[in-house]
């Protein structure tokens, strides 16, 4: 069967060099456009770094076997496979066409590392992979944030596979590009301890916190926020004070109020869709007035508030903050109740 023709040497060097005009990129969009920064350049970084890693990951699978030709079966897409009439009542599975000129894409590349038992963080590669296509609809200037983020979480990711996978040295094959990831790395893992550390002293309500982490600058999407310092010096929270408590975004120091962003966030999540049939899963807390009570875990993540009644004394039913009061009843039973008394 004729087959497209591979070089592995060739996938390697293709990697690298996609790697290191991502970097470029990432460098270039993060300069002012007197020193000839350009923001546009955020996206290529993100296509450039992401295409480089798969152009890695196929050489690793390339290479993990001794004959070339299986390498190729391995790296371009195999013909389709389907039931054909054996011409005595049974059904025989044949290969239909050649293998193609195309190469396998992120979920089959999962598939070969999983027939080579290759490890690999695929959570995050999965998470990389939602970032780039989310990019591609956005403005760049509203995207540098999340960029850095991006290139932060890649640099783990990298090194290990370079490392353990392919057992050489990631400075030694990336030269220049390595050390500015690096450098880039360092200063976000730093900073983002500190942005931390900081919230601990911000009063945010303990439940809330998850929503908190996932919280992004409004304006570039990046993650490393921290509290304003004029609203911890004026002693102000978080909790009591959603209505002032600023944040400040490390990347583009842009500021806003930090409350509403979790409870955006917290919403978003529990997004429901009435035409589905669906119900709400967050509802106003009748105590503290913000929306951020769960109805299914019957609490509130912000002032912790609780149900008296949790289910019907009658039918055990779960009850909801409208039912708190009917006495201990859903509102069927309490209604059943009622007539009783006045029928009485
Ligand atoms: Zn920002
Ligand atoms: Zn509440
Ligand atoms: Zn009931």
């Amino acid at each position: 069967m004729a087959m497209p023709a591979l070089d592995a040497e060739k996938l390697k060097e293709n990697a690298l060099t996609s790697i290191r005009l991502g970097i470029e990129d990432f460098q270039r969009s993060r300069l002012a456009p007197e020193q000839n920064g350009d923001p546009a350049r955020a996206l290529s970084a993100i296509r450039n770094l992401f295409a480089g890693v798969l152009l890695l990951f196929k050489y690793k699978i390339a290479t993990s076997v001794d004959d070339p030709e299986d390498a190729t079966t391995l790296i371009f897409n195999p013909p389709e496979v389907l039931p054909q009439s054996d011409g005595n009542g049974g059904v025989e599975w044949q290969p239909v066409g050649k293998f193609k000129r195309t190469t396998i894409d992120v979920a089959t590349i999962k598939k070969r590392f999983e027939g080579f038992a290759i490890e690999m963080d695929w959570a995050t590669i999965d998470k990389l992979q939602e970032c780039r296509n989310h990019l591609e609809h956005l403005h760049p200037a509203n995207t540098l944030g999340e960029v850095a983020d991006f290139v932060a979480e890649l640099f783990p990711i990298l090194r290990d596979f370079v490392q353990t996978q392919m057992n050489e040295q990631p400075a030694e094959l990336l030269g220049a590009a390595w050390l500015i990831m690096l450098e880039h790395h360092t200063f976000f893992m730093d900073t983002k301890v500190e942005c931390v550390t900081a919230w601990k002293e911000a009063g945010v309500p303990d439940l809330m916190q998850h929503w908190l982490d996932e919280c992004q600058c409004e304006d570039c999407s990046s993650s490393l926020l921290r509290p304003h310092a004029e609203d911890i010096e004026n002693g102000i929270s978080v909790e009591g004070h959603d209505d002032a408590f600023r944040y400040v975004c490390v990347a583009c120091s842009h500021s806003d109020l930090i409350g509403p962003l979790m409870i955006k966030n917290l919403d978003d999540a529990y997004d429901y869709d009435p035409r589905d049939g669906e119900e709400p899963g967050i509802e106003t807390c009748n105590e503290c007035e913000r929306d951020t009570f769960i109805i299914g875990e019957q609490h509130c993540l912000w002032c912790e508030a609780e149900l008296v009644y949790t289910e019907c004394d009658l039918c055990g039913e779960a009850l909801r903050q409208d039912d708190q009061f009917n006495d201990g009843l859903c509102g069927y039973h309490h209604h059943v109740h009622e007539k009783m008394m006045r029928d009485d």
